[in-house]
């Protein structure tokens, strides 16, 4: 490498803040409408008009009854009463709607006229039928005046020929069709749809649906970034994954980039081994990247670049950054390409009732569920890691935390971009400890067409909630040591209890451990374990319910293993099952999903917190599909409390 390569390259190595590398991308582009096509009425419904449109005739185009009645002259009924009517001569044709009218309405006479029929020459008014009777001898008695112009609706008094019908830059939808064909307009030129090439990169990528081999993964980016293009308004023209080779990448972004308006890439920028992305993309044309390496959190990988005036973008790998970097910056620059708004409505403003921390110096997206209370909307930050994509199942949207803050307060306003153009917020939140039995309870919820949410914030995480009333329901397992009573003496006065279910406790170890064969109760199995210095624990964290047990069965020892100290249940038992540990404590469930040894020490009851007064009729929905979720329960090895 020349000495001017290397220092053209280490500028690309060079980490831009957000603002930086948005800026360099968008003055490297165009950024207007691509060009306009003309598309037909049926077709219309989600695109965006190129021009202004005047309406080419009037609507109505001639004056038409409102109701139906007779056209007669307004002066020959003026005074008219149920005691004193006006008589008139019917005149000898009858208007439906389509008819052209032959008789012009004389002084004294009336056309009988049906809604929409077209007014004949000589009236000025149409009284209902309503205010009317026949007699075959006398005539038509009208039994009400009207006025001058009463009942016509006049020609053009819709739209005038002439006048702006619908403006450029209107998202077409029903109505808009409406008014298309109202005057006759059978197309539109509407902003063409930008083509976007979207290739996943990587060896391990296996196409869903697809068998997957040791050490592979499922290829989630492509159909992600195809889905957010259709939802902004572009085309996703899939070219599936390559793997990490040079000459078959190269001819696919080639191809992309030939036949489309942008490219849409991900992985292959952290710039490993096997990451060749960026280096095909360098020479694809002028001016080439712009920014390669942003200061985001996460996304930091993320390339931009234009080639010959189009985008080509790199996106990060793990997906939730892809998420979170093609929406940020990517799917507005794609908007203004198809002439959409630069951001959809989608954003919500809503206050983090949480204090969410923040690196210094990046841009940090953090993923949040929103949920209401009486204040507006709630955004609890959810799942760790840029890897986690299952954290977009609990997740609404993502809000933005400036490089130069610390940290969000807890209570600071924030505006959340949402993941969907239709935020559906569920019918019940559910905020607190999670247990694979409140599954049951939320399938049982379904069936009654009751959505809920349920987010793991442990159980004085999910009172807290409860407490500033972001959510509905608390699930609880908390001991009090000194009663030795569960949950009941944790709730305020404003809180009531709904009994859920227990779950037995106990001591696990693999079957078939020689060291714990002849202990019948955890007592006997501790003693055990702690004769043999090599026997590993694993122990449960500081606050959990069932460290509690724990450090009542140890009674202030500390055996090897005491500072693995998992989060949850299911970590406990795969660390024994792994053979990473020898015993710990956990909840019956778990320990026979992987087929390990249980000794049963106490029953832990699960119980839901509920506000005493809340305005949500789904609150009692839940508490009845408590009930009916109890076969299920059993059924999972739970005790549902009697009196469901
Ligand atoms: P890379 O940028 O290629 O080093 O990828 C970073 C991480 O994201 C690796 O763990 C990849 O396996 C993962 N990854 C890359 N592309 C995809 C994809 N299309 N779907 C899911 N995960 C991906
Ligand atoms: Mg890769």
């Amino acid at each position: 490498m020349n000495p001017s390569a290397a220092i053209v390259q280490d500028q690309f190595l060079k980490v831009l803040s957000r603002e930086e590398a948005v800026a360099r991308f968008r003055a490297a582009l165009q950024l207007r409408p691509l060009s306009a096509e003309t598309v037909g009425l049926d077709h219309l419904a989600g695109r965006t008009l190129a021009a202004t449109l005047a309406a080419p005739v009037d609507a109505p185009p001639f004056d038409r009854s409102v109701v139906d009645g007779f056209a007669i002259r307004a002066a020959d009924v003026a005074g008219a009463s149920e005691t004193g009517p006006a008589w008139l001569a019917l005149n000898g044709e009858t208007i439906a709607c389509g008819t052209e009218p032959r008789v012009a309405v004389a002084t004294g006479s009336a056309t009988p006229i049906a809604t929409g029929g077209p007014i004949p020459r000589g009236a000025d008014a149409v009284v209902m039928i309503e205010h009317t009777r026949f007699e075959a001898d006398t005539g038509l008695a009208v039994t009400r005046p009207v006025g001058p112009g009463q009942n016509i609706a006049f020609a053009g008094s819709d739209i005038a020929r002439g006048e702006t019908l619908l403006r450029r830059g209107t998202v077409i939808g029903a109505r808009e069709i409406g008014m298309l064909a109202a005057v006759g307009a059978d197309s539109a030129s509407v902003w063409r749809k930008p083509r976007v090439a979207v290739i996943s990169t990587g060896d391990e990528l296996v196409p869903p649906g697809a068998p997957l081999r040791p050490a592979a993964i499922y290829d989630s980016n492509g159909p992600i970034v195809a889905a957010a293009l259709e939802e902004n308004g572009c085309i996703a023209v899939r070219f599936g994954a390559v793997p990490d080779d040079a000459v078959l990448l190269e001819a696919t972004i080639r191809e992309a980039h030939a036949t489309c308006d942008a490219v849409i890439l991900s992985g292959g920028t952290s710039k490993g081994a096997g990451d060749l992305t960026y280096r095909m993309v360098e020479k694809l044309g002028e001016p080439g990247i712009v920014a390669h390496g942003v200061a985001l959190k996460p996304g930091k990988p993320l390339c931009l670049a234009v080639c010959n005036g189009k985008p080509v973008v790199i996106l990060p790998g793990f997906p939730t950054s892809a998420m979170f970097t093609f929406h940020d910056i990517v799917a507005p620059v794609l908007r203004i390409l198809a002439g959409l708004a630069e951001r959809p409505e989608v954003t919500v403003d809503a206050r983090v009732p949480v204090r969410i921390p923040s690196d210094l110096g990046r841009t940090e997206f953090v993923m949040v569920a929103l949920s209401r209370d009486q204040d507006g909307a709630v955004a609890f930050p959810v799942g760790k890691g840029s890897g986690a994509v299952t954290a977009f199942s609990q997740a609404d949207g993502f809000l933005t935390i400036d490089a130069l803050a610390e940290a969000l307060p807890a209570g600071s306003a924030a505006s959340v971009t949402l993941f969907a153009p239709h935020l559906a917020m569920p019918n019940l939140s559910i905020a607190g400890s999670h247990c694979v039995g409140l599954d049951a309870v939320i399938s049982a919820l379904a069936d009654r067409s009751v959505t809920a949410r349920s987010l793991a914030l442990g159980s004085l995480g999910g009172l807290a909630a409860l407490k500033r009333g972001e959510c509905d329901i608390a699930p609880i397992h908390l001991l009090d040591p000194a009663s030795g009573l569960y949950n009941t003496p944790f709730l305020s006065t404003t809180m009531r209890l709904v009994p859920g279910w227990r779950r037995m406790q106990g001591l696990v170890h693999r079957a078939g451990d020689s060291r714990f064969a002849g202990a019948a109760s955890p007592a006997e199995a501790v003693i055990a374990a702690l004769a043999d210095p090599d026997c590993l624990m694993v122990n449960r964290n500081q606050g959990a319910g069932t460290r509690v047990l724990i450090d009542g069965l140890l009674g202030g020892r500390q055996p090897p293993g005491y500072w693995n100290q998992p989060r949850s249940h299911n970590a406990v038992v795969a660390a024994i099952a792994q053979g990473r540990a020898d015993w710990g404590i956990a909840i019956a469930p778990a320990a026979a999903a992987l087929d390990l040894a249980f000794i049963p020490l106490a029953e832990e009851h699960y119980d839901f917190a509920v506000a005493r007064e809340t305005p949500n009729p789904a609150v009692a929905l839940f508490e009845a599909a408590v009930g009916e979720a109890s076969e299920a329960l059993r059924a999972l090895g739970f005790t549902p409390v009697a009196g469901h």
